[in-house]
Parts: C-alpha cells; structure tokens; sequence
C-alpha cells in the first residue's frame, strides 16, 4: 500500500501515463484547461504505436471503402480539419515544427470495374473526397495502374517529428518513470509511488490519473488496483514490410491500393538517417502477414506490389526488405472484432483513454479534459519539480530494422 507520508510528496491535478500521441495531446489539453498536470513515460515517448504509425491522417475515406467506420463514430471526418489548425499553429497543441510528408495520398485500383467515388462515402458526411485523376496527373509509379487513381486530400505527418513537438510544448512537465504500486480506487485522489531514471522514488498524490499507455494500460490498471474488466484491451497485432533504397530507386508514394472492399496495401514513404527512402507496407497484407515468417511475408509483399504497381520493380536488387512485429492496444470489442471509434472512460480517479487511431488523439484529448466533469484546477503553488529527467523520443522501426 502507498504510504504518502513517509516521503515528500507532489501532488497534481493529473498526471498523464504515458507519451504516445494519446498521452502527450491530454497533457496539452489538461494543462490549457488550467489543470497542474504532468505525464510520465517508463520508456521512450511513442514507443510502440505512435512512432511506428504510418502518419496518416485519415477522414474517414479508408474506413468507409472497407465498410468498418459505424456512422456514430464520424467524427474522424472532422479530424483533418482540427489537425490543419494545430499544423498552422491556429490553435493548441501548436504542431508547426511537424514535418507534413505530403499534402495528399493516392487511392488506387487495379481493376476498372467501379468508380472510387462511386464507393466512398455513400453513408456518411464526409469531409474529404477522392478526386479522380487524369491519366496525366498520375505520379509516374501509378503511371502503368490499369484501373482508377485518386488524389485524397489527407496529410501524410513524419511522426517523429509530432512526438519531438508534442514533448517540446512541455518540457518541464515530461517525466521519466515507472509505477511501482498505486490505489486509484478512490475516485478523488490517486496515490502512486513511482520510480525516476536514476532509482529514486517519488510519492505522488493526483486527483485524476489518466491512462494513456497503449498495451501498457493493463498493466497499469493492475498496479493501481483497479479491476481489469470494467475496461479490458484488445490486441490488434501486425507484421509490417519496409522497403529502403536510393529515392530515384524508390520514389514517394503515398496511400491505398483499394480494390472491392479491400485495402490490399497501404504504402507510406520516409526518409531514414542515412538519407534512403523508406516504403512502410500496411493495410491487408500486413494483417494477413501476421502468421507469416518475415521471408514469407517479404515474398507475399513483392508479389502485391507486382499487381497492385505494375511499373515498379520489387526485385531490384538495390532495394532493401525488412520487416516488424507492432500490436495496436484498443478497447476490447464484444462480437465485432475491430472498434468503430476511439474509448475514453473512468474507473475510480482513472480516466482510460484508448485513441484507435493516431488521428483521433484531439477528439481523445477533448473528452479527457471532459471526464475531468466538476474538478476544478487546485490553487496551489506549482513550484518546480525537481529530480526528473525527460525521456528520449523513440526511434521509428526503419531507425531500429535490421536490412537485407
Ligand atoms: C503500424 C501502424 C500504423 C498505423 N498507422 C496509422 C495511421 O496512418 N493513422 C492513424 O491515424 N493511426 C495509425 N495507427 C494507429 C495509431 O498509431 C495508434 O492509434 C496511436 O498511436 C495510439 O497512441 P497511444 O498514445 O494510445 O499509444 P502508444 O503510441 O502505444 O503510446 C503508449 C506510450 O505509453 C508508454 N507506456 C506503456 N506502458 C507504460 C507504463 N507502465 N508507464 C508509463 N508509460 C508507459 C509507452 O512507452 C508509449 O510511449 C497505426 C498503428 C500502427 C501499429
């Protein structure tokens, strides 16, 4: 049990668990709110999901192709939007410093038997639509594709670069350290006592704990004593590709093969250090590649990208492959396998937050602060806090990937 008063100790409106983008966006929205609010990271921040996050900020297009976007969830239609804001610096978190890969994505076919727009949207308002392009207004990689190319006007966000902003606003407030035990059955206060980077403890007293920690959330649930089943998680796993190679080799490229009510392959570009460019492979083929070994999955990826980009050669022994394991962590579904939308609710002082997608971290943000309900920001001298080193923000998997 924690004993707050055998050590001096800190007390805060919230304390933030932690820093993937969920974590790292309530943080802002708490402190603007007025909240005296820090976040804590036992790792590095983004480590897992956010880092390895293919950046793009959907409105809703991809899930509506599939069938999976239940219209009570659309507000990821209004998400492009309220990023835009923050990217312009309009409002807060002020996300300039983020590197925006592309304005655009495509969306493609290889069949010619219906129209992308003909598919997209029939239910719901959306706020972004494809645009059919000409066959002269192809990039030259989907040159060769037989069936329709679109430009959907969603963004493309280098991650690292939203974790390195985020944690930027905050400096003072971002704390490395880990849990040790904890009682948040309280529903007015938690107490933790926690661990620093260099093993001191720390007793901690927050009127709201919020958690933010992807796969780390159960765990957390357990440390502070709150039953696991009132909010269990579901895993989501995925086996990634990765091509890399010189950016003539290997060009920019962005967005969905969509063929029928499938998303075959979600291809992303980066830049790694070594200035290669960087192809992430998701959608179906990173789903279906989870019972895959990493050859048979590099295999399965070369053959898509022979069907789904004709005019592109997989086989060039200049290119690079390599591959990586990622769960996404979301709030556990009943009968329907994948969730509509994004999870935030409360047990005891906790506030449970699962975003679902990188996308909704604002609307996440929004009804954290909202779940606060009545609690007003406590008066009292924030003083510094001293003793806490920053984390590091974590490395993207094409940083971390071993090539062949
Ligand atoms: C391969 C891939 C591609 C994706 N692409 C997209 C996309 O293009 N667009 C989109 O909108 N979404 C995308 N997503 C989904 C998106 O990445 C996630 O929904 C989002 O990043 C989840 O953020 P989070 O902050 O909840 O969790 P995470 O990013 O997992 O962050 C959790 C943080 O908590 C920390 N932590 C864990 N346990 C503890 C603990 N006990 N104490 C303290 N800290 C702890 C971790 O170290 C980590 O920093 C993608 C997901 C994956 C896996």
């Amino acid at each position: 049990m924690v004993d707050t008063t055998k050590e001096p100790t800190t007390q805060l409106d919230a304390l933030v668990i932690g820093g993937g983008v969920a974590g790292l966006w309530c943080l802002d929205a708490l402190r603007e709110a007025g909240f005296d609010a820090a976040l804590l990271e036992s790792r590095a921040l983004g480590t897992g999901q956010s880092i390895s996050a293919q950046g793009i900020l959907h409105g809703g297009v991809k899930y509506s192709l599939t069938g999976l976007l239940d219209p009570a969830s659309a507000a990821i239609s209004r998400m492009p939007e309220r990023w835009d804001r923050s990217l312009r610096g309009e409002c807060r978190p002020d996300l300039r410093a983020v590197t925006v890969r592309t304005e655009a994505c495509h969306l493609w076919r290889t069949q010619a038997l219906r129209s992308i727009a003909g598919m997209v949207g029939a239910k719901l308002a959306l706020a972004v639509r494809p645009q059919r392009l000409d066959r002269a207004d192809r990039p030259p990689v989907l040159a060769d594709c037989p069936g329709e190319v679109a430009r959907l006007p969603e963004k493309v966000i280098e991650t690292p670069t939203l974790m390195r902003a985020l944690a930027a606003l905050h400096p003072d407030r971002i704390w490395q350290g880990t849990v040790l035990e904890g009682d948040a059955r309280d529903p007015e206060r938690t107490r933790l006592r926690v661990e620093d980077a260099h093993g001191g403890t720390h007793a901690l007293v927050a009127r709201r704990v919020v958690l933010a920690a992807g796969g780390g959330t159960p765990g957390l649930l357990e440390r502070l004593q709150l039953p696991e089943e009132r909010t269990p998680m579901q895993r989501r796993p995925l086996h990634m590709a990765m091509i890399k190679g010189p950016p003539d080799l290997l060009p920019e490229l962005n967005g969905h093969c969509a063929d029928g009510g499938r998303t075959r392959v979600t291809i992303t570009s980066s830049t790694s250090e070594d200035h290669q460019r960087v192809w992430q492979l998701g959608g179906e083929l990173s789903e279906a590649g989870c019972d895959q070994t990493p050859e048979a999955l590099i295999d399965a990826a070369r053959s898509c990208l022979r069907e789904v980009l004709p005019g592109f050669d997989p086989d060039d022994e200049r290119l690079a492959w390599s591959t990586y394991r990622i769960d996404r962590a979301e709030r556990r579904q009943g009968e329907a396998r994948r969730p509509t939308g994004p999870y935030v609710g409360t047990s005891g002082s906790a506030i449970i937050a699962w975003p679902t997608k990188l996308v909704m971290a604002p609307w996440t943000a929004e009804q954290v602060v909202k779940a606060m309900g009545d609690l007003r920001p406590a008066e009292r001298p924030t003083g510094s806090r001293n003793g806490w080193s920053s984390p590091p923000v974590a490395r993207p998997p094409w940083e971390e990937a071993t090539w062949h």
